[in-house]
């Protein structure tokens, strides 16, 4: 095993992290594809706190994920570039929230000097010069949060507001299993900081395009339950998002009601991706109510991944197929001396 994949405690690659920021001069900014909140939250405060160390930094988000879904389109992105810089060999590449490098389209961006992979996911893959991953951490912006601290710099109005978006969109408001004491303290040092609260939330969680309501009737329409009701999942193809006049991100949230649905241990979406290479692909996600299933399991199986409750992966099966499988890897992790999915269906 070569040196940077001997797993080290995060008190150390902490350290190291800062050390790195403060001796390096050049930075690139990624992370994951169809990036969420956090994702975004934690880039752009990035950006911030290296622009506030002086740094030359910039933020890269592929062609192919812009315009941001509509929620997100308030973000500053100062800095942005869609395509690898020419000097990427000179600079510091920092993998924010990416749990695996297939994750980021860009394999250029590992051509980078150094490779810094900063990141919650528990099953993250390790794939930097320096990782430094901590599962306990609510939102990859707690982590960035913590990292300001370490370098002694107080976060503007802009930067709160981002980690403040990384914190709320990946704990669910502060409602998901993962919010503790420090993602309260911490958001009451960002609201302290200068966040509007409110104006944040009507961004994030109202001002819906009437489209996204018109495909969250559809999904729900089409709702099915298996297995007593232990799996609630809705499926949306192509012509339904059509049909609403809905963009792939207006997909959003829909799972939260899939969850909600009593007895239901785990929640999935399946959704036809219409762009361009995606298309014919379903992208499937997953929630699960407790510590009864591990989803990532689940979403690991098909080449994907996440946390123990909120996982997915990109698959080429058709929906009955993918049905059989989520059934079938749900009735193993839950009656794990059966054989095979309970046969009882409940509309
Ligand atoms: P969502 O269902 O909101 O897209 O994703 C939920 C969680 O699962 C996030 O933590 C996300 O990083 C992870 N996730 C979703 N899709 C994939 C995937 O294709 N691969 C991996 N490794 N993780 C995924
Ligand atoms: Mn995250």
């Amino acid at each position: 095993m070569s040196e940077q994949h001997r797993i080290e405690s995060v008190e150390v690659t902490r350290e190291r992290v800062l050390q790195r920021i403060r001796d390096d001069s050049r930075f690139v900014l990624a992370a994951h594809e169809s990036p969420d909140g956090d994702a975004l939250g934690s880039l752009v405060a990035m950006q911030g706190l290296l622009t506030a160390l002086g740094k030359d930094s910039q933020m890269f988000i592929a062609a192919e994920d812009l315009p941001l879904p509509y929620e997100y389109r308030f973000f500053t992105l100062d800095g942005l570039i869609q395509a690898p810089p020419p000097d990427i060999a000179q600079r510091t590449v920092v993998f924010l929230d990416c749990g695996n490098i297939d994750r980021n389209s860009a394999i250029v961006l590992q051509q980078g000097r150094h490779l810094l992979n900063i990141d919650h996911h528990h099953d993250n893959t390790r794939f930097g010069t320096l990782d430094h991953v901590v599962p306990d951490a609510s939102c990859t912006a707690e982590i960035v949060w913590d990292l300001m601290h370490g370098l002694g710099v107080a976060p503007t109005a802009e930067v709160a507001q981002a980690l403040y978006v990384g914190l709320i969109t990946d704990t669910g408001r502060f409602m998901y299993e993962n919010t503790g004491p420090r993602a309260h303290e911490m958001a009451a040092e960002l609201i302290g900081a200068g966040v509007d609260v409110q104006a944040v939330y009507r961004r994030l969680y109202e001002e819906m395009p009437p489209a996204k309501i018109a495909l969250l009737a559809l999904a729900l329409g089409q709702m099915q339950r298996f297995d007593s009701g232990e799996l609630t999942l809705a499926a949306l193809s192509a012509e339904d998002f059509h049909e609403a006049g809905a963009q792939d991100s207006y997909s959003e949230g829909i799972i939260d009601h899939l969850r909600a649905v009593q007895g239901t241990k785990v929640a999935a979406l399946v959704r036809e991706l219409c762009g361009g290479e995606r298309s014919g692909q379903r992208k499937v996600s997953l929630r699960s109510t407790d510590d009864d299933v591990d989803v990532s399991q689940i979403a690991r199986e098909q080449g994907g991944g996440g946390h123990r409750r909120a996982a997915g992966f990109t698959t080429t099966l058709e929906v009955a197929p993918l049905i059989e499988f989520l059934r079938g890897a749900l009735a193993e992790q839950l009656h794990a001396t059966s054989n095979g999915p309970a046969t009882a269906t409940v509309a």
